[in-house]
């Protein structure tokens, strides 16, 4: 789980970490908290999750 971008919660961000690499390391995110949904990029090299949609960014900094 990874913190929302949104409401800024906590870890409140769940998406499909099993079957994310099967889908080019991507997946639907949905926050628990504000019920604000997004795409979640899972870093493949160093694990980092983030919101594709809200930090303007489909690669990771490690890979810049
Ligand atoms: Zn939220
Ligand atoms: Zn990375």
């Amino acid at each position: 789980m990874i913190n929302c971008d949104y409401c800024k919660a906590k870890r409140s961000v769940i998406y499909d970490n099993l079957n994310i690499y099967l889908n080019s390391h991507e997946a639907k995110g949905l926050c628990l908290n504000c019920d604000e949904d997004g795409i979640i990029y899972e870093c493949p090299d160093c694990g980092l999750a983030f919101n594709i949609e809200t930090t303007f960014r489909n690669k990771c900094t490690c890979q810049e």
